[in-house]
C-alpha cells in the first residue's frame, strides 16, 4: 500500500485517498491528474472499497484507456479484463451491444465513421432530389451531429426559418435511413445510449447500482450530452471524481463546453476541489514558455504551475525557407537524437493540421526513419481496407446500404450507374434496403446485381464458423479484391495493407479480452470504426510518433517538435476568423502542444509551404512571439549536438493492506468532529497505534487509535 501511495505529493495523496465524496481535480498540464485518477482506482480496489466491477472510468482516447488498464494491472493484482474503462464512444458502444434489443438496434449494428456518414448524406440528398449546393453535405453532417450532441432529435429541433425547416426534414430523413440500415454514427452512439438509459428504468437502475465510482479524465472536453450521460449514470449515488484543465479545452468545435466543469463544481464537487500545481513532466524552460503563452488568454480559471526539475535546455527554434527544408531539419535532428540513444518512441512530431504530415512522412521515409502516424489518413480509412471491411460488414448485416454501395461494383462487375439508380429508386419506394430490393430487379440489371448478391451469400456460407483472420483472408481473396490489386500497377502497397488487415484480425483475436457481445467479426468491425489508425506501423517497432496536436492530448514525450508555426496554419485561419474565442482555443492548443515535452522542445516554421496544391507565403505564428526571447535558442543552421540528460523513471508497487486494531486501510469511518473519512495508512501497535485518515473537506489527519473514537461506516 505504502508503495502505491509513495511518490505522491500531498495534494495528490489527498486526492487519491478521498473518502467517498464527489470531487474535482483542477490542475494544469503534467501535474499528475491522470496519474492521480489511475492511482485512485488502484487504491480503491486494493483497499477493498470497490471491485473491478463497480468502477466506470472515462478517458479521452483508446490509447489512454489502454495505458490506464495496463498501469492498473501493474498496480493491483486483479484481473482488469472486462473493466469499464474507455472512451465515451467505446463505453456507449459496449452498452448498446449488450442491450441492442432494448435500444432498437440489430445485433450486428455497424458504426458509420465520418466519411461513411458524409457518403450517406450525399446519397440521401440525391435520392430526394435536393440541391447539394444549397444544402452542402458537410454542413448538413455538422448540423445533424451538433443537434445530436445537444441531445436533440429531428422531431424536437428548433425551426426558425424555411432553410432550417428543410435541414430539419433532412435530419429526420437521415435518421430514418440509419434506422432502416441498422447503422449508427458516432454521435448516435452516445445519444442512443443516453436515451436507452433514460427510458428504461430497470436498466438504468442496474447500471446506477453497479457503478459505485465514476471517474472522468479530461472533463474540460466533455460536451453537453456526455455530461448528461454521466449525470444519469451517477444518479444512483455513485461517487464522481473528475479531473481536468480549463486551459486544455480544445474540442469546442465538437461541442465541448468548459462550462460543464463549472457546472460539475457547483452540482457535485462543492468544496471538494483540489488543485495540483507542481508539474512533474517538463523542464523549467518548457514550462515557462507554456505559462507565458497561456497567460495571454482571458477566459481562465487561473492556475500556477511550477517545477523543481531545473531549467533544462533552451527551446530550440528554427525558421526554414520552405516546408521541405523544415522537414529536412526535423528529420536530421531526429537522426542525431536517435544516434545519441533516445528511443524513437519518445520523439513526437506534432502539427496543427493532418495535411502537414505528408511532407514529414516523405522525408522520414526517404531517410529510413521508422515512424507511425496517429490520425490523418488512417489505416482503416484507406480505400482498400474500407472495401474489404464493406464486404465483411455485408456478411454481418446485408441491410448496410453504405457498405453495399461501396463494393457492389468493386471490383467492376458491369453494374452501371443506371442499374444502381433503379435499385435505389426501388428501395426508396418499397422502404427496404438495397440488398432486399435487388430481388425485384429484372433484365440485365437483375442479372448483374443478382450475381453480386449470390457472391455475398456464398461468402457468408463459406466463412461460417471460420476463425476471424481466416474469414478476413477468405473474403479478400474470394471477393476479387486481391486479384484486382494484383493486376493494378500501384496495387502493391494496397496488397500489403490488406495483408496487414489479416494481421490486425489475428492480433485482435490474440487479445481475446477485446471480444465483446456480438461475436468476433462485429467486435473487429467496431474496432475498425472506433479505433482507426493505430495499426499501420509494425507492431512493437520503435517508431517516431506523428500526430496532430489534438491527438496528442494527455500524452508525453521526451522530445517534441511543434511544426508549422505560421499565421493561418497555427493559429488556424478558421479560428482566427472567429475572433477572440477562436483565438483563445488555438492558444490552448498551443499550450497543449508545448506541454507534451519532457526534456526538449523544438518549435519551427517555414517561409513558404505547399498546402492543398498551392504555395503559401507564411508569416511566423504570433505564438512564437509569445515565448520569451531568453528561453529560445535560435538555430539557423544545423543544431549543435547537445548533451542529453539521462532519463529517470517513476514507478509504484503494490502491497497488501495492513489490518490494525480491527481497522483496515481503505475502510470508511466516522469521527465525531471531522465527519466521514477513509483510512489511508496505519502505524505502530497497541497504545502507540496511529491511523492516517483523509476526511475530505476537513483534510488529512493522523489520530491515535486509542482516543480517536472511530465508528466504521
Ligand atoms: P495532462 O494535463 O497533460 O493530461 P496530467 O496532469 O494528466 O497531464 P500526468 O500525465 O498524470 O499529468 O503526469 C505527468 C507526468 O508526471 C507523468 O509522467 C507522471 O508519471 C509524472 N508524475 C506525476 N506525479 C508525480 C509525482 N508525485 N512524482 C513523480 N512523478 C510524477
Ligand atoms: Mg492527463
Amino acid at each position: 500500500m505504502s508503495d502505491l501511495l509513495a511518490n505522491l505529493n500531498s495534494p495528490q495523496l489527498q486526492a487519491v485517498t478521498l473518502p467517498p465524496v464527489h470531487a474535482l481535480i483542477l490542475a494544469g498540464a503534467g501535474s499528475g491528474k491522470t496519474r492521480v485518477l489511475t492511482t485512485r482506482i488502484a487504491w480503491l480496489m486494493s483497499t477493498g472499497q470497490v471491485g473491478p466491477h463497480g468502477v466506470l472510468a472515462v478517458t479521452f482516447t483508446n490509447k489512454a484507456a489502454k495505458e490506464m488498464t495496463a498501469r492498473l494491472s501493474s498496480l493491483v493484482p486483479i484481473n482488469t479484463r472486462g473493466m469499464w474503462i474507455g472512451t465515451f464512444h467505446g463505453l456507449c458502444n459496449r452498452l448498446l451491444r449488450a442491450h441492442y434489443r432494448e435500444a432498437g438496434l440489430p445485433q450486428t449494428f455497424q458504426i458509420l465513421d465520418s466519411a461513411d456518414q458524409l457518403a450517406m448524406v450525399k446519397r440521401l440528398l440525391k435520392n430526394l432530389n435536393v440541391d447539394d449546393e444549397k444544402y452542402p453535405p458537410r454542413e448538413l453532417c455538422h448540423f445533424i451531429n451538433a443537434h445530436k450532441e445537444q441531445g436533440v432529435r429531428a422531431a424536437q429541433a428548433e425551426v426558425y426559418d424555411n432553410y432550417t425547416q428543410k435541414r430539419v426534414e433532412l435530419y429526420a430523413e437521415y435518421e430514418n435511413q440509419c434506422n432502416r440500415e441498422g447503422v449508427v454514427d458516432f454521435a448516435e452512439l452516445l445519444l442512443r445510449c443516453y436515451e436507452l438509459l433514460q427510458r428504461n428504468e430497470p436498466l438504468r437502475k442496474h447500471y446506477q447500482e453497479r457503478f459505485r465510482y465514476i471517474l472522468v479524465d479530461e472533463v474540460q472536453d466533455t460536451n453537453k450530452l456526455q455530461y448528461a450521460w454521466l449525470k444519469l449514470l451517477a444518479g444512483g449515488g455513485a461517487v464522481v471524481f473528475a479531473v481536468g484543465d480549463d486551459d486544455q479545452s480544445i474540442y469546442r468545435f465538437r461541442g465541448a463546453e468548459v462550462g460543464n466543469m463549472r457546472d460539475f463544481e457547483r452540482e457535485y464537487a462543492g468544496d471538494n476541489v483540489i488543485r495540483l500545481e507542481q508539474n512533474y513532466r517538463s523542464h523549467g524552460n518548457i514550462l515557462a514558455a507554456a505559462n507565458a503563452i497561456i497567460k495571454n488568454n482571458r477566459e481562465r480559471l487561473g492556475k500556477n504551475l511550477w517545477t523543481d526539475a531545473g531549467d533544462g535546455e533552451p527551446i530550440r527554434a528554427f525558421e526554414a525557407y520552405s516546408d521541405l527544408e523544415e522537414a529536412r531539419f526535423v528529420v536530421e535532428e531526429i537522426r542525431e537524437l536517435v544516434r545519441d540513444g533516445i528511443s524513437p518512441t519518445q520523439i513526437a512530431l506534432l502539427y496543427r493540421s493532418n495535411a502537414q504530415s505528408r511532407v514529414l512522412e516523405n522525408e522520414l521515409f526517404t531517410k529510413n526513419v521508422p515512424y507511425k502516424v496517429y490520425g490523418g489518413l488512417r489505416f482503416f480509412e484507406r480505400q482498400e481496407i474500407k472495401h474489404a471491411l464493406a464486404y465483411l460488414r455485408l456478411l454481418g448485416n446485408p441491410d448496410d446500404d453504405t457498405a453495399f454501395l461501396r463494393v457492389v461494383n468493386f471490383p467492376t462487375r458491369g453494374i452501371g450507374a443506371r442499374s444502381l439508380e433503379n435499385l435505389q429508386a426501388t428501395a426508396h419506394q418499397t422502404n427496404s434496403s438495397l440488398y432486399n430490393a435487388a430481388a425485384s430487379l429484372t433484365g440485365k440489371s437483375g442479372q448483374t446485381v443478382g450475381a453480386f448478391i449470390r457472391l455475398i451469400e456464398q461468402l457468408r456460407v463459406e466463412t461460417n464458423g471460420l476463425p476471424l483472420p481466416e474469414m478476413v483472408e477468405h473474403v479478400i481473396e474470394k471477393s476479387g479484391l486481391a486479384q484486382h490489386y494484383r493486376t493494378d500497377k500501384e496495387g502493391q502497397d494496397r496488397l500489403e495493407n490488406l495483408d496487414e488487415l489479416i494481421n490486425a484480425a489475428a492480433t485482435f483475436i490474440d487479445d481475446e479480452g477485446a471480444i465483446g457481445e456480438g461475436g468476433a467479426l462485429v467486435s473487429f468491425l467496431t474496432l475498425a470504426s472506433l479505433e482507426a489508425g493505430e495499426h499501420q506501423a509494425g507492431e512493437g517497432q520503435e517508431a517516431v510518433q506523428l500526430m496532430s496536436v489534438h491527438a496528442a492530448k494527455g500524452l508525453e514525450f521526451d522530445v517534441v517538435f511543434v511544426t508549422g508555426l505560421e499565421q493561418g496554419l497555427f493559429p488556424h485561419e478558421n479560428s482566427v476568423n472567429e475572433g477572440k474565442d477562436g483565438m483563445e482555443e488555438e492558444r490552448r492548443l498551443m499550450y497543449v502542444a508545448v506541454t507534451r515535452a519532457r526534456q526538449r522542445l523544438y518549435v519551427s516554421c517555414a517561409q513558404t509551404r505547399m498546402l492543398h496544391g498551392q504555395t503559401r507565403y507564411c508569416v511566423p505564428s504570433c505564438f512564437l512571439d509569445e515565448i520569451p526571447e531568453n528561453l529560445l535558442l535560435k538555430l539557423n543552421k544545423k543544431a549543435e549536438p547537445a548533451a542529453f540528460p539521462a532519463f529517470g523513471s517513476f514507478g509504484g508497487g503494490y502491497a497488501e493492506p495492513v489490518p490494525s486494531g480491527g481497522l483496515r486501510v481503505g475502510q470508511t469511518v466516522e469521527h465525531a468532529k471531522f465527519g466521514i473519512g477513509v483510512i489511508v495508512s496505519t502505524e505502530g501497535r497497541g497504545a502507540d497505534a496511529r491511523v492516517q485518515i483523509n476526511f475530505g473537506r476537513s483534510g488529512m489527519k493522523w489520530l491515535a487509535l486509542e482516543y480517536a473514537k472511530l465508528t466504521p461506516v
